[in-house]
């Protein structure tokens, strides 16, 4: 039973975060959604509040799909979940140029996890959770390109709110 780790900041969960595990699922029993704290990127928005929306945006794919927050370094955390296997998404070379770097770095922490970089499908290429952020703080429709809980969320709360 091979299980991997996608880790994120999902800030919010998108269609292309979606897709990427669909597409991880055709490679792994498993997907463990792991949602980090990016203090970096976006102190206002709570953990658990993306990792409800997570919960509530994959919950078509059942036990083969789990979410949860981890504020450990990303090899220890991948490590505790028995696993070696990380995937991430690729929609741009500047993501490849990101993701690059990331997995040079982890390389140096712990030379045995393997990184599995899956390209997104076209009509996901150019959507971020940042620029929905952005059209959703402007009160735009973002119903495109979230689940329609994520959209409610944000109708409801406005971006960042818990
Ligand atoms: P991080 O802050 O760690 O980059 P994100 O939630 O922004 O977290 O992204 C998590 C992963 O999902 C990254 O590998 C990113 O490239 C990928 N990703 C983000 N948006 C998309 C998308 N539209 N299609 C495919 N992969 C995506």
């Amino acid at each position: 039973m091979a299980t991997v780790v996608y880790p994120g900041s999902f800030n919010p969960i998108t269609y292309g975060h979606r897709d990427i595990i669909e597409r991880a699922l055709r490679l792994f029993d498993k997907v463990i959604v792991a949602v980090g704290t990016a203090a970096d990127k976006d102190p206002a928005t709570y953990l658990a509040t993306r990792i409800g929306l997570c919960r509530k945006a994959l919950a078509e794919f059942g036990e083969r799909v789990e979410v949860e927050g981890f504020n450990l370094l990303l090899v220890e955390y991948v490590r505790s979940k028995n696993t070696r296997f990380v995937v991430r998404g690729l929609r741009t070379m500047s993501d490849f140029d990101y993701e690059y770097q990331m997995i040079a770095m982890n390389q140096t922490l712990d030379s045995d996890l393997e990184y599995v970089l899956l390209p997104t499908s076209r009509q996901w290429s150019i959507l971020s959770s940042s620029r929905v952020r952005e059209i959703a703080g402007l009160g735009g429709d973002i119903s495109e390109f979230v689940h329609p809980a994520v959209a409610a969320h944000y109708r409801e709360h406005g971006p960042g709110a818990p």
